[in-house]
């Protein structure tokens, strides 16, 4: 257990809502700790109504709350998630728990939505489940609402000068292969536009990526509505490919990838 070692000797307080249990080490970081809990809990009720999750929510209640532990510093932080220096905060999936520090402003606003997005998903889904992971990360994002409109604006710059890819490529991409200090990589089809190869770097293909999965997550939110999008993913869910769970869960409007990809292309030229 990641608390057994500097950490082990000190004592953890506690403090309780309705989804969560956080723990925090100084009563210098009790009223941090408490914004965290409020948000927290804010930030649950919108996250599980987007995704269909509020019926079956009592799954997060009592001994199956999530754990939300609040470091000191950064410093400390980084030692004991074992983290890269950039990291903010984190979820661990096997023990439900989020962990970040004090007095990170970045974690209140992105991480932690972000992060209850991967934990609420995966528990929809299931542990053992592979789920796409332009689906996993473009919901996570999605759901960091103050990332919305970047994610928006970003996305129509990048289609209009060309540098989206199309969605049979998206889905074929496995970023974690991706060095992102790479200087060289080629491409298939950009979206809407001419097959053909492109140099990117690392960090740009994976900036894409990110930004891409996050705009399509969007347009079949805001098009379609949640509803349609959760039965989507229950759909994958249960073991549809793609096309299958477009059909079951657009039955009048997207039937295919092609479909799909020609009215997200609609949805990205809008004003
Ligand atoms: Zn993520």
């Amino acid at each position: 257990m990641l608390l057994a070692t500097t950490l082990a000797a000190q004592e953890w307080q506690e403090l309780k809502s309705e989804h969560f249990m956080l723990y925090f080490l100084s009563d210098e970081n009790k009223e941090f700790s408490r914004g965290v809990l409020n948000k927290a809990e804010k930030d649950y009720n919108r996250i599980a109504s987007d995704l269909g999750y509020s019926r079956n929510s009592n799954f997060w209640t009592w001994d199956n709350r999530v754990k939300i532990f609040v470091y000191p510093d950064h410093e400390t932080y980084l030692k004991e998630s074992g983290q890269p220096e950039w990291s903010e905060g984190m979820a661990n999936y096997k023990n439900k728990s989020i962990l970040s520090y004090s007095g990170s402003s970045n974690f209140l606003v992105s991480v932690l939505p972000h992060e209850m997005t991967h934990l609420i998903f995966r528990d929809f889904i299931g542990i053992r489940r592979k789920v796409p992971l332009w689906l996993d990360e473009g919901i996570a994002q999605w759901e960091e609402e103050a990332k919305r409109q970047i994610i928006k604006k970003t996305s129509k710059a990048c289609f209009s000068r060309g540098t989206l890819f199309s969605i049979k490529d998206l889905m074929e991409l496995d970023i974690h292969l991706i060095d992102k200090s790479n200087k060289i990589h080629l491409r298939g089809t950009s979206l809407g536009g001419e097959g053909g190869f492109l140099i990117i770097d690392g960090k740009s293909l994976v900036d894409i990526y990110y930004i891409e999965s996050a705009s399509l997550v969007g347009f079949l939110i805001e098009r379609h509505g949640t509803e349609n999008f959760t039965e989507f993913c229950r759909q994958l869910r249960d073991g549809r490919d793609l096309e299958g769970a477009l059909s079951a869960a657009y039955p009048a409007q997207i039937h295919n990838i092609q479909e799909l990809e020609a009215q997200w292309i609609e949805y990205l030229k809008e004003e």
